[in-house]
C-alpha cells in the first residue's frame, strides 16, 4: 500500500421532517452525534421559500450560536451533519451539508462514507465541463443528480446513486421533502424514529433518545425513504448486495447507548469483554479500563473472570479524542492531558488493563508506562478486537497501513513495544459471535483484509483537497 490511504471522513447525519422546532431538534440531534465527528458542524433548514444553512468549523455547540439558530429556526424540516477530517488536513475544512440550486430547485446533502470510486466520477463529470467547487466526494453526488434527464426529483436522486461504489449513508433535503439513503451493502448505520407525526433519521439512536423520538426501526441497506407531506415511501433501487455493515462501530466508533444494526452496542461491549476473558485469562488483581473506549469490555472482562473492576485511569473529558488531534507532537502531549492515573487503585497490584483496540500503538503505550509508573506490578494488556491489520475506505478514519502497528508486526513484537508484561486480542470469530450475527452480515476489513468493495481508482492518488468553509 502506498501513501493513497488517505479520503477517510468520519460523520454523523441528522433530519426531521414537518417539525415546528426541526431547527433546535437537529441541533440536539447533532448534540447527541457529536462524538462521529469533532472537526466541523452544519445544518440546512428546509421552508417551502427555501433553504438556508450554517457550517463551519468546530463542535456543535460552537458552530450553532443563538444568532445562528434564529437564522434557522421557523423551517418545518432540516439535515445536519457532524464531521472529522483525517489527520494533516485540519487546515481546511469540507464541511456539510452541501447545498446547490440545480434544475430540480434547492436540494442539500450530507454524507456519512467514503466512495471508493469518486476520482473516477469526478473525471468523467470534469471531462463533461462540470466544474467542482470541492474536492469532496459528497460532490460528486450532487452533480451526478443536477446532470440527470429524469423529471423527478426522485427518479433523479436514484440516477445519481447508481454508478456509486463503496459507502454511503445520505441525507437529502429540498423545500418538500427528505430522503435517506442507504447504500447496498449498508456499511454505515441510519435509523428511522417518530416524534409525534414527525419522521426522524439519524446514525444512532442515542440522537433520538435526547429529543424523546422513538426508534422504528433501520434503513434497510439498499433503501431509499422519501419522506413528504404525503408520508413516507420506500423504494429499493440497487442491485441486491450482500449485506456487510461497519463491525467496527460496535467495537468503538458508536455510543454504547444506542441501538446499531438492530443490536444493543452496550451488550456487544460487554460480549466482547467475556469472550476476551475466557480467551485470555491472566492470574491478576484488578481489571481497569482505558477510558471510555475500553469500558464496556472491563465490565464484560471483569464479570467473566471474577476479578475486581476499578477505575484506574481517569479521564478529562473536557479534551477531544486524542486520536483526533493533527500532530503527532499534539498527539503525544493529549495523552497526559486525557489521562491521569488513580495510584491508590494501581500501586502494587497486577494490572489488568483493557482497550477497545490498538492503532498505532503509540497511545497504548504511553498508557502502559502511565499504569506502571503509578506502581502497578504487571500490567496486562487486553484488547476486545483482533488485532487491526488494514485501514477502512469506507468511512472509518484509520492511519495509513504502514501505520497500523499489528500490520507489520507480531503480537509478541507489538507485547514489546508496548513495554506490556503480556497482551491478547479478541479472536475474530469471538468478535463475530459477541455482535450477535451471522459473520458475512458485516464487513471487518480492518481486522480481517477482506474488502468488500475494490478499490477502483487507488492508483489514481485518492485524497482530498479542501472546500472553502462557508458561513452563510
Ligand atoms: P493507538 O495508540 O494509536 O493504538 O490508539 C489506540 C486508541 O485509539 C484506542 O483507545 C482506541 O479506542 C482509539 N481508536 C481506535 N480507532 C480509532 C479511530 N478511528 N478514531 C479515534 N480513535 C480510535
Amino acid at each position: 500500500m502506498n501513501g493513497k490511504d488517505g479520503f477517510r471522513e468520519e460523520c454523523g447525519v441528522f433530519g426531521i421532517f414537518s417539525h415546528a422546532d426541526a431547527a433546535r431538534l437537529t441541533y440536539l440531534g447533532l448534540y447527541a452525534l457529536q462524538h462521529r465527528g469533532q472537526e466541523a458542524a452544519g445544518m440546512v433548514t428546509a421552508a417551502p421559500n427555501g433553504l438556508r444553512i450554517k457550517k463551519s468549523r468546530g463542535y456543535v455547540a460552537e458552530v450553532f450560536s443563538e444568532e445562528a439558530m434564529r437564522k434557522l429556526e421557523g423551517a418545518p424540516a432540516a439535515i445536519g451533519h457532524v464531521r472529522y477530517s483525517t489527520a494533516g488536513e485540519s487546515s481546511g475544512v469540507n464541511a456539510q451539508p452541501l447545498l446547490i440550486d440545480c434544475k430540480f430547485g434547492e436540494i442539500a446533502v450530507c454524507h456519512n462514507g467514503n466512495l471508493v470510486n469518486a476520482n473516477i466520477l469526478r473525471r468523467e463529470l470534469v471531462s463533461h465541463g462540470s466544474i467542482f467547487r470541492t474536492d469532496s466526494d459528497t460532490e460528486v453526488i450532487l452533480h451526478l443528480f443536477a446532470r440527470s434527464d429524469q423529471k423527478e426529483v426522485e427518479d433523479a436522486l436514484v440516477d445519481a446513486m447508481r454508478p456509486l461504489e463503496g459507502a454511503f449513508t445520505l441525507l437529502f433535503i429540498t423545500r418538500d421533502a427528505l430522503y435517506g439513503v442507504r447504500d447496498p451493502r449498508g456499511f454505515r448505520p441510519l435509523v428511522l424514529g417518530k416524534l409525534g407525526d414527525s419522521y426522524v433519521l439519524c446514525s444512532e439512536t442515542c440522537a433520538l433518545d435526547l429529543i424523546d423520538a422513538v426508534y422504528v426501526r433501520d434503513v434497510e441497506p439498499g433503501e431509499i425513504v422519501i419522506i413528504d407531506k404525503r408520508g413516507l415511501r420506500s423504494l429499493h433501487p440497487f442491485a441486491p448486495e450482500p449485506h456487510r455493515q461497519c463491525v467496527f462501530e460496535h467495537v468503538y466508533f458508536s455510543r454504547p447507548d444506542s441501538i446499531v444494526f438492530g443490536r444493543s452496542v452496550h451488550l456487544s461491549r460487554i460480549e466482547m469483554g467475556k469472550r476476551l476473558a475466557r480467551e485470555t485469562a491472566v492470574d491478576a488483581d484488578v481489571v481497569v479500563p482505558v477510558p471510555d473506549s475500553g469500558a464496556f469490555a472491563a465490565v464484560g472482562y471483569s464479570m467473566e473472570s471474577g476479578l475486581p473492576l476499578e477505575f484506574g485511569l481517569i479521564r478529562n473529558h473536557y479534551v477531544g479524542r486524542t486520536f483526533i488531534e493533527p500532530l503527532q507532537s499534539i498527539r503525544n502531549f493529549g495523552v497526559k492531558v486525557k489521562l491521569n492515573p488513580v495510584r491508590s487503585v494501581l500501586q502494587g497490584r497486577r494490572v489488568v488493563l483493557i482497550d477497545d483496540s490498538i492503532v498505532r500503538g503509540t497511545t497504548s503505550q504511553k498508557i502502559v508506562r502511565m499504569v506502571r509508573a503509578a506502581g502497578a506490578r504487571e500490567v496486562h494488556l487486553r484488547v476486545s478486537s483482533p488485532p487491526t491489520t488494514g485501514p477502512c475506505y469506507y468511512g472509518i478514519d484509520t492511519p495509513k497501513r504502514e501505520d497500523l502497528i499489528a500490520a507489520s508486526h507480531s503480537i509478541e513484537e507489538i507485547r514489546q513495544f508496548l513495554e506490556a508484561d503480556s497482551l491478547g486480542y479478541l479472536s475474530h470469530p469471538s468478535l463475530m459471535a459477541s455482535v450477535e450475527n451471522s459473520a458475512d452480515q458485516f464487513c471487518s476489513a480492518c481486522f480481517n483484509g477482506k474488502y468488500p468493495v475494490p478499490l477502483p481508482d487507488q492508483s489514481l492518488g485518492q485524497g482530498r483537497l479542501f472546500e472553502k468553509t462557508e458561513d452563510r
